[in-house]
């Protein structure tokens, strides 16, 4: 039994959790007895869930592996992850998302839920075994060819219809694959100043009015992913508008960083720490993203977490691998972004960053309420602290992220998983 004094949840009134079996039991002023951790006034929050993590393995090891990623995870608040499916081999089928599944069981510092390929190989060609992957131990529910774009409409609608029969909804990722062809950056301005080949936005709204049409059309679930764009915010909003099924993400990058940072940045110019798809957008665009967070027509953060080993990032921007980290850096970000403006409060990150995103990937026992007899995932956050954001200090095994030496608000001080602490005082457990 562990008693945690004096947290506010939601950022509420002071208050004690006894945790007990897995299980948060009682919720009150003065509680004692058993290992008692000094909360020290922190925001508790529900567990937080990420819908969309690369954690590498297999095939990429050398970038992350299950048990690095899921301790980033930890560090970084999450009590869940989401497994894309862009590994080697790709996990399209039950036996791959198994192992990944396992992987989790064996050595995760939080749960971690495997997502399916859409098409067999991420080719784009043969719908992927997305039934078995359902019915394997694993309970695949979330299907992506994440990194590359379903752009066939055809195997779009079928994918869209097949996942209606176990209530699973599938995630794009939208980039119109012959509009973004050799695509190094935003189209704009700063791409044309910098003679890099621009990557429009139209690529991306195109893709994204087209599966909401689909969607609707075949009365499925879809899901957005990593929204960057103004245009793409009113489409949604539009299509939610209409009462449809859809439901969008955003990153925390996309929420905080533009693609003039290519130009001019304390790292210099075509620095490829920005090298990111989708790429950075504009101000306009980041402000946009915001709003559509706050009001709901996007639903939810998700980290987009993609580690790269050094040689793949420091090189020629040309050449250099697109992607960040982000699992550590999110609620930070996100605080940054959304709390400090005041857009959001500590109950809208709560829903956008636990309760929604276990909602979409249809998981129980995370994104729940903080409340007696709910599962004891919680992360406890003190959104005073002011933390130098150190890379060599970060549990992933990758250090792309785009935030090294910059000062970020706040802090994970622990991580619980169902009862059990992963993170205690900010460290690993
Ligand atoms: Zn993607």
């Amino acid at each position: 039994m562990i008693v945690v004094k004096n947290v506010r949840i939601l950022g509420g009134e002071p208050a004690d959790l006894r945790i007990d079996q897995g299980v948060i039991a009682e919720i009150g002023q003065g509680l004692s007895g058993g290992e008692e951790i000094d909360g020290g006034g922190a925001v508790a929050l529900p567990g937080l869930v990420d819908l969309h993590t690369h954690l590498r393995e297999p095939g990429r090891e050398d970038a992350e592996t299950v048990q690095t990623g899921t301790r980033s995870a930890a560090r970084g608040g999450y009590t869940a992850v989401h497994a894309m499916a862009n590994t080697s081999p790709v996990a399209d089928t039950a036996g791959v998302v198994e192992q990944v599944w396992r992987l989790g069981r064996e050595f995760g510092h939080c749960d971690v839920h495997p997502v399916g390929a859409v098409t067999v190989g991420l080719e784009g060609r043969q719908l992927a075994e997305l039934g078995a992957m359902a019915d394997s131990a694993a309970r695949v529910r979330v299907f992506s060819d994440d990194g590359r774009c379903v752009d066939d409409a055809v195997l779009m609608r079928r994918a869209l219809e097949y996942v209606k029969a176990f209530d699973g909804v599938v995630a794009q990722h939208a980039q119109e694959p012959r509009l973004t062809e050799g695509a190094q950056m935003n189209e704009g301005v700063v791409s044309g100043r910098l003679g890099l080949t621009g990557w429009p936005a139209v690529a991306e709204e195109a893709i994204i009015a087209r599966d909401c049409l689909l969607a609707a059309h075949v009365g499925s679930r879809l899901h957005i992913c990593h929204v960057s764009t103004a245009g793409s915010v009113d489409i949604i909003r539009w299509a939610k508008s209409k009462g449809w099924d859809v439901t969008a993400e955003v990153t925390p990058h996309h929420l905080l960083l533009t693609d003039d940072l290519v130009e001019d940045s304390p790292v210099g110019a075509y620095n490829p720490i920005y090298k990111v798809n989708p790429p950075l957008r504009t101000r306009a665009d980041v402000e946009a993203l915001r709003a559509a967070l706050a009001d709901g027509t996007i639903d939810i953060v998700a980290t987009d977490h993609a580690p790269h080993p050094v040689e793949d990032k420091e090189t020629e921007w040309s050449a250099a691998a697109m992607g960040m980290v982000g699992l550590e850096t999110a609620l930070s970000v996100v605080q940054e972004a959304m709390v400090e403006t005041g857009l959001l409060d500590w109950a809208g990150v709560a829903q956008r960053m636990s309760v929604v995103p276990a909602r979409i990937g249809r998981l129980t026992g995370q994104g729940q309420p903080l409340e007696e007899g709910a599962p004891a995932n919680i992360t406890l956050y003190d959104p005073s602290a002011r933390t130098v954001v150190d890379p060599s200090a970060f549990a992933s095994k990758s250090r792309n992220t785009p935030y090294e030496g910059m000062t970020l608000p706040g802090r994970v001080v622990a991580t619980f998983l169902r009862g059990r602490p992963t993170v205690l005082e900010g460290k690993l457990v």
